[in-house]
């Protein structure tokens, strides 16, 4: 077993990011195989006592257990880490695991965190409903209001928690202002960034501590496998994180994490594709009759467009947009597409569309709805690879109709 038998890990980390998802990471078997191989094993098997001795020591650095590492599992880390510019990765079985352990792994009864109130909702569960089981407090603000943050610290604050562009609003969180407070309060900022995709948005660099992924989206890219990803400091997985993913065991499935590691390979032509057609569509949508708002951070009436162009490389791949007649007119608008399928999914090669307000967010009252500005006409289209000109035909025929 090599590393990537010509490049050296300093020269990789000098080769361009497109190129590092290509050749990053890469341990070659004797066999001298072109794709990266899929390790379908539980256990590894040594040549002597002493050498399984010197491994559980952690003198020998091969692989011990796959609930601890899987060579096919490292090459996936090792590949999303050159990419993020994080000193080490680990996947886990999904991305709901990744945030759990992320979490749990740092936190004890008596600690407390400070969460934005914009999230996935499962990540809402943990931290309103699953973290307080355990006797660790947390305060839920509006994640855009840097006073909120500032005005939830206590002396047991250890960790901020948000996602940005939020899901379905699209609205910003400024990662760089709320890192700052973080760091002054003495937390670690963890930032779940599925809707920007690495690719787009890069929050180690804009101060957070800890980076988490659902591959699930727009890594896999085509709707197969999941598996979620936590980016960090060797002193926080070593502290904190090691420890946590080997005895509770969150591992990720080797075959998932093959499939997430060459779906690094062509994830900058993935995003760029459906970004370019979602800015398209975008503008497209904005003023045709039966559509209301349209969402899109790289447009120029979205509210926090200097911020977008500041945070992010790109708009994304998603737009948020409402259909005239609320729910009923959602509803019949949705039913009409043929191309665009009706899914709560995203980052898909499928483009995918959902009606946040009777399926991701049915459990919230109407008014709290109202609050998080999710109406009942609104829809959330994840822009997958079709052709641009079809989806807008799709639409354009879908609006008619209604
Ligand atoms: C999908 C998603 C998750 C959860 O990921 P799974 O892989 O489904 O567990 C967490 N956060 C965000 C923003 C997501 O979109």
């Amino acid at each position: 077993m090599s590393q990537n038998d010509k490049l050296t890990p300093a020269e990789i980390a000098q080769l361009r990011p497109d190129t590092r998802l290509v050749q990053g990471g890469i341990l070659r078997s004797p066999f001298g195989e072109t794709s990266e191989a899929l390790f379908l094993t539980q256990g590894y098997v040594y040549d002597t006592a002493e050498q399984a001795e010197a491994r559980f020591k952690g003198e020998d650095p091969g692989f011990i257990y796959t609930r601890y590492s899987n060579p096919t599992a490292s090459m996936f880390e090792t590949r999303l880490a050159l990419l993020e510019g994080a000193e080490v990765a680990r996947a886990t079985a999904s991305g709901m695991a990744a945030v759990t352990a992320a979490l749990l792994c740092q936190l004890k009864t008596g600690d407390h965190v400070v969460a934005a109130r914009a999230l996935f909702g499962s990540c809402r569960y943990v931290i309103e409903e699953l973290l307080p089981r355990f006797g660790i407090a947390a305060t839920l603000v509006d994640g855009t209001d840097i006073a909120a943050w500032q005005a939830a610290v206590r002396p047991q604050t250890k960790v901020f928690f948000l996602e940005s562009p939020t899901n379905p609003t699209l609205e910003l969180i400024d990662i760089a202002a709320v890192a700052q407070v973080a760091k002054a309060a003495g937390a670690l900022l963890v930032v779940d960034n599925v809707f920007a995709t690495p690719m787009l948005q890069s929050p180690l660099a804009l101060g957070a501590d800890i980076v988490v992924y659902s591959a699930t989206k727009h890594i896999d890219g085509q709707g197969r496998c999941l598996a979620g990803v936590i980016l960090c400091s060797e002193k926080f997985l070593a502290d904190h994180l090691q420890v946590f993913l080997r005895q509770t065991g969150p591992s990720v499935s080797p075959f998932n994490a093959w499939v997430m590691l060459k779906g690094l390979e062509t994830l900058p032509l993935r995003v760029e594709r459906s970004q370019a057609s979602a800015a398209a569509l975008a503008d497209r949508f904005a003023g045709l009759p039966g559509i209301g708002k349209v969402i899109y951070p790289y447009r120029a009436d979205h509210p926090q467009y200097e911020l977008a162009k500041r945070q992010m490389r790109g708009g994304g791949t998603l737009v948020t947009f409402e259909i005239a007649g609320g729910k009923a007119g959602a509803f019949r608008f949705l039913n009409e597409l043929k191309v665009v399928r009706i899914s709560n999914n995203l980052g898909d090669a499928k483009s995918l569309i959902t009606h946040p307000a009777t399926t991701t967010h049915q459990r919230f009252t109407p008014e709290a709805r109202a609050e998080m500005g999710i109406s009942d006409g609104m829809v959330r289209l994840s822009v997958g690879l079709e052709h641009v000109d079809d989806l807008t035909d799709d639409v354009t025929r879908a609006l008619k109709a209604v």
